[in-house]
């Protein structure tokens, strides 16, 4: 036995590395274990940053009308340097907290036991009061599509290609899909995008998913709604799907984009007695332990939102419940969405289509990023802000934004909704000075939009 530990968390991605920190915090002795030889997880190294630094060099060549020259690899190359400063960053979060790191494999041999298996082949075990799995989640691969093919590739092995295409084809039009094309579309790379369903990212609210769908086509991706793949064919020079529609798209790569897998193989789950669904996905409550008590999981590796946000949280969450016993937990609907593609789309709380489903009175207000000063300013101007309101008492319950800087823009409207009582209020908005010109500003002309609405109508009801 090599060493006894209060705590080991398996994994080093947000949600690991959210529960180590609070861990270590609350004085545990801890050590966080993971395969890969960086700290960071899938987040830093294949999902979040890279795919984040690929979309801001991309925003910039759609800033200069797609000049031609740049090649996806220089794009890749860019995000280089922001995954070293991460990687640099988080290992020195874990030597300030004095949380060993183990690199290896880890395998749970009991509910207090690990073994890691080391790359030269050495396996150690380690003791442990409690474990917390955040091994987070692979891109799914059907059986039938041979992802061993150098042009069949995933969001993985997207980063790893070494030729430009000239015509990429994405099977799959979720968030992942839809950020690529966005991406892809700003080297000027052509574009089909594959949606197995009738909508694009049917979750959003459905204004939101109109504008998205039709700023993607004006940016020139090719969106091909309700199809599905019947197979798919690769030779050196390319690929082609062929779908049940007796369509066949040929293109020069093929990205599968159709959803993921939690990492929970060769885990030693069978020893815990756990069985993952056949997504991988492990089962837990509301406190994120698993069926055994002293064993908590976080982050993709659980399932939705899947979002590294949303892991961190869980992480710290998580931890609290285990050190302190304490019983916050993140409700699904706190959970903001920030989606990268171009335009950008960010949400929180209900979308219209939900609030007509659960018969609340709503009403709506606008504001068009092209009648903000700071907006035309910036020549910014694609864009607009929904805030949904009820129309009794003013209650916000749902923002909805589009356009530069949505993910940031939510958070003002969030900070507002997430008051208790009387203070969730549309008035905030219609009551405060904001700094001119700003972004921020779209808040007040939303507000007086959905207002003045209101007051119209109950004007019209008294004459
Ligand atoms: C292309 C793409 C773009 C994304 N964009 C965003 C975004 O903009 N915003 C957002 O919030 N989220 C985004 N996500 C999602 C985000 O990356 C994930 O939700 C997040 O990484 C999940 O964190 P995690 O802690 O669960 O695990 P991960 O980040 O997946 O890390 C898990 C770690 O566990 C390690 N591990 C696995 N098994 C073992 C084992 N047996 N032993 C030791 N170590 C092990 C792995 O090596 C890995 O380092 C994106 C994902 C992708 C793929």
């Amino acid at each position: 036995m090599e060493k006894m530990y209060d705590v080991i968390v398996i994994g080093s991605g947000p949600g690991g590395e959210g529960a180590a920190m609070t861990c270590a915090k609350e004085g545990k002795k801890v050590a966080v274990c993971e395969e890969y030889t960086y700290v960071g997880g899938n987040n830093t190294h294949k999902g979040t940053i890279p795919s984040k630094a690929l979309r801001n060099a991309s925003q910039i060549l759609y800033d200069n009308d797609r000049i031609e020259g740049e090649s996806f690899q220089s794009l890749l190359k860019q995000t280089e340097s922001v995954i070293k400063s991460q990687v640099e960053l988080r290992h020195g979060f874990y030597t300030r907290n004095f949380v060993d790191l183990i690199i290896g494999r880890a395998r749970i041999l009991d509910p207090h036991t690990i073994e890691v298996t080391e790359a030269s082949g050495l396996k150690n075990k380690y003791e442990t009061g409690a474990i917390l799995i955040a091994t987070g989640s692979r891109p799914y691969h059907p059986t039938d599509v041979d992802f061993s093919h150098p042009r069949i590739i995933d969001s993985d092995k997207l980063l790893k290609i070494d030729t430009n295409p000239r015509i990429l084809t994405i099977y799959g039009a979720g968030v992942i899909g839809c950020e690529y094309a966005s991406i892809f579309r700003g080297l000027n790379i052509k574009v089909n995008l594959i949606n197995t369903r009738s909508q694009l990212l049917s979750f959003l609210d459905d204004e939101i998913i109109d504008a998205l769908a039709y700023h993607l086509r004006e940016n020139g991706v090719l969106i091909r709604h309700n199809e599905e793949y019947e197979k798919v064919e690769a030779d050196d020079n390319g690929v082609t799907i062929y779908l049940k529609s007796n369509k066949q798209i040929r293109s020069d790569y093929l990205l599968w984009a159709q959803g993921r897998t939690g990492n929970s193989q060769d885990l030693g789950m069978e020893n815990l007695g756990i069985v993952p669904d056949s997504r991988g996905l492990i089962q837990v409550n509301e406190f994120y332990q698993t069926s055994v008590p002293n064993v908590y999981a976080v982050g993709d590796v659980i399932g939705y939102p899947s979002l590294a946000s949303a892991a961190y949280d869980q992480g710290r969450f998580a931890a609290r419940h285990l050190t302190l016993g304490e019983t916050t937990t993140l409700k699904a609907e706190d959970i903001p969405t920030g989606i990268y593609t171009i335009p950008e789309i960010s949400s929180i709380g209900l979308s219209e289509k939900e609030l007509t489903q659960n018969k609340i009175p709503f009403e709506v207000g606008h504001s068009f990023f092209r009648h903000l000063a700071r907006a035309q300013i910036t020549g910014r101007t694609v864009g607009m802000l929904k805030i949904l309101f009820h129309s009794e008492n003013y209650k916000i319950l749902g923002i909805h934004c589009f356009g530069y800087g949505a993910s940031e823009i939510i958070h003002i409207g969030q900070a507002i909704m997430s008051q208790k009582g009387e203070g969730n209020s549309l008035m905030y908005f219609i009551n405060s000075t904001f700094n001119y010109p700003t972004m921020a500003e779209a808040y007040r002309v939303a507000a007086l939009n959905g207002f003045n609405r209101v007051e119209l109508s109950r004007k019209c009801n008294k004459i």
